[in-house]
């Protein structure tokens, strides 16, 4: 059952473009400005700034602000460059707001705070339109615009898919796959897939549109993922952990899902007794073994029967994992193929930020400098 592999070499390599090291506290959100070749970057000392490239190819600041209370990016973003709105007046959240998203199309504006108050507001009378109690801390927000449904990430690892309405909304289902935080949602329109990224290192494709409640697991990195970013013209989905590592991933490619870990008191290959088997262990008169799980067929098995790894890429694993010695076997070297690569930032990212029209990819990192670098065709490293 080979899934269809369709290795092409991945053109998009990430290049330097720029550094912008004048800060003097870590920049927590920043995006790229791309019609004025800027940047516009949020500190920890509540400083806005403005970078515009000048013809040496530096950036130099041209705006500087200090903000009265710790608001994100993207409340600035539209108060800056879209609409009329003062977020002083209309925001009503206790404590620190987390994720806001603009919604042009609905002229809403999505926002959840500290006291887990998920709002939407309208942005053209400022008015509160309706609210929803989170679970949790929320730390990742995405909105459907065809068919309003918001999606958000909290921090006690699940996503919940809310239907908006004008003034109210309705639980549609939640999506539990993590056992960290979520830390990064990515929706593609598009494909109608949602993907999740975790402290627990993993990310999860959510195929909705599919309808068959497939959730492919995306194992790529060994650090809390920090941020997700989605190239629909190439269709590669971008990640970053906070060990500075880059993961491009080739969504071309049909993946699978990992199969469920079986339950056993025994091995399922050799079948001798695990170590809480005490049944069987006293009637064979064996010392019982640790259980283990191949990742491939998902049969619990001893570490004798799984004694080699694997890389396994078309169910998500591009590191090698344990596999049981069948599976090893059935394993070609093509079925190993990587369907994505690896990036240096050289620098603990601490957000990350994707601009589509431009391809720049922007990562700000816990060394207060911000890197701006571009997907060239030609390789050269970070
Ligand atoms: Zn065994
Ligand atoms: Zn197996």
């Amino acid at each position: 059952m080979a899934a269809e592999i369709q290795p092409r070499p991945q053109a998009r390599k990430p290049c330097l473009l720029s550094k912008i090291e004048a800060f003097q506290e870590v920049v927590t959100a920043a995006a790229i400005i791309p019609k004025e070749d800027g940047v516009i970057s949020v500190s920890e000392d509540r400083t806005i700034r403005v970078w515009l490239k000048r013809d040496s190819g530096q950036y130099w600041p041209s705006v500087y602000h200090t903000m009265p209370c710790k608001f994100p990016l993207s409340v600035l973003m539209s108060a800056l460059l879209l609409i009329p709105f003062s977020p002083s007046d209309s925001f009503t959240h206790q404590g620190r707001v987390a994720v806001v998203l603009f919604v042009l199309e609905m002229e809403w504006l999505l926002s959840t705070g500290q006291d887990r108050n998920f709002t939407w507001h309208c942005s053209e009378s400022g008015q509160q339109l309706g609210t929803y109690r989170t679970a949790a801390w929320v730390s990742g927000l995405q909105f459907d615009v065809e068919t309003r449904h918001a999606f958000v990430g909290d921090q006690s690892g699940q996503v919940t898919i809310l239907k908006l309405e004008q003034d109210s909304c309705s639980l549609v289902t939640t999506f539990k796959g993590h056992t960290g935080n979520v830390t990064a949602l990515c929706w593609d329109p598009a494909q109608r897939v949602l993907f999740s990224g975790s402290s627990d290192h993993s990310i999860i494709m959510w195929d909705i549109g599919g309808r068959k409640g497939t959730a492919i697991e995306l194992q790529g990195h060994n650090d809390k993922v920090q941020g997700l970013c989605y190239a629909s013209h190439t269709r590669q989905l971008i990640s970053c952990s906070s060990d500075g590592s880059i993961v491009i991933w080739n969504m071309d490619v049909t993946r699978q899902e990992t199969p469920e870990w079986l339950d056993s008191d025994s091995c399922q290959k050799c079948e001798q007794p695990f170590f809480w088997n005490f049944k069987q262990m006293w009637d064979s008169k064996k010392i019982g073994l640790r259980q283990h799980h191949c990742r491939k067929c998902g049969q619990a098995v001893c570490g004798k029967c799984s004694s080699k790894r694997s890389t396994i890429p078309l169910m998500g694993f591009e590191f090698e994992v344990r596999v049981c010695d069948s599976c090893h076997e059935s394993i070609t070297d093509e079925d190993r193929a990587p369907t994505a690569t690896f990036h240096d930032s050289k620098h603990n990212i601490v957000y990350m930020h994707y601009e589509p029209t431009t391809g720049n990819l922007l990562t700000s990192g816990t060394d207060k400098v911000v890197k701006v670098c571009t997907g060239d065709d030609e390789f050269s490293t970070l």
